[in-house]
């Protein structure tokens, strides 16, 4: 496999083609971002780490019968996926109010919800990610109707089998964010990735955050925070 043209960079992975039409190289990138780009900084080694954790996530949902982008990972930094036509949409699971969630209905912040809530936003920076229902999805044609069937199956299995294994690692799985993309054949297939940088993960016994918030909130310990959670990962 050799690496190609770069063919796109966004804020977090740079994505370059391969000498197969059919397989990206994503690279992924120690730059951070919130607030929608207006906070810019950068977490050391996050681009190693992530990588890391994305691919061990999808390599544990694939024994769960998942099936994601994720082919190998090729070096530290980068990981060979199967290209897809992503859809421009960014599907949210929850299961406890934070973020978000928790200033939009004052809840808060902790208080569990009685059964996870799943939400779109529209992946447009220009328009700051407006959110969106299943009837804007399909009004808008970016995915049918069984397409997003397929998702929020995908979305909520995908949360059921994370839940399960953070337990055993004393994490609860408060909320993430997941990217969807067509293959070739039209099929509907998990993609982008999976890590602190879009999941929120608290340890389960002192709530201290193991994720992205410590970057957005200032708290500091961000690197310490992604490498705890990528060694509870493989302990
Ligand atoms: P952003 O675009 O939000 O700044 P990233 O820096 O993470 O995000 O860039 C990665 C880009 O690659 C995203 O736009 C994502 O939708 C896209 N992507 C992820 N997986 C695939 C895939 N399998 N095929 C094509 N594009 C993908
Ligand atoms: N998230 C993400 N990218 C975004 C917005 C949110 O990965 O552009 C993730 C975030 O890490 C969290 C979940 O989605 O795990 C919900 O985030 P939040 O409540 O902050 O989202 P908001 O509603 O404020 O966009």
């Amino acid at each position: 496999m050799t690496k190609g043209e770069l063919l796109y960079e966004g804020k977090a992975k740079m994505v370059y083609e391969t000498d197969d039409p059919n397989k990206l190289l994503v690279y992924f990138k120690d730059d951070a971002t919130a607030g929608n780009g207006e906070k810019k900084g950068t977490i050391q080694d996050k681009g190693i780490i992530n990588n890391k954790i994305s691919t061990f996530f999808f390599k544990l949902l694939k024994t769960h019968g998942i099936e994601s982008h994720f082919i190998e990972q090729v070096s530290d930094r980068e990981m060979l996926v199967k290209m897809l036509k992503m859809l421009s949409l960014e599907v949210v699971v929850r299961n406890v109010a934070a973020g978000g969630l928790a200033r939009r209905l004052a809840l808060e912040e902790g208080t569990i919800l009685k059964i996870p809530v799943i939400e779109y936003t529209y992946k447009n920076d220009d328009l700051g990610d407006p959110m969106l229902n299943r009837y804007h999805i399909m009004a808008l044609d970016i995915a049918r109707v069984h397409e997003l069937d397929e998702i929020e199956h995908i979305a909520f299995t995908v949360n059921t089998v994370l839940k399960n294994f953070l337990r055993a690692k004393n994490v609860d799985l408060i909320d993430f964010k997941l990217e969807f993309g067509r293959d070739e054949r039209d099929k509907i297939v998990l993609a982008d990735e999976i890590s602190p940088d879009n999941c929120r993960f608290w340890d389960m016994t002192t709530k201290e955050k193991l994720d992205k918030d410590r970057f957005r909130l200032d708290m500091g310990g961000v690197e310490e925070a992604y490498k705890e959670l990528l060694t509870r990962l493989i302990a």
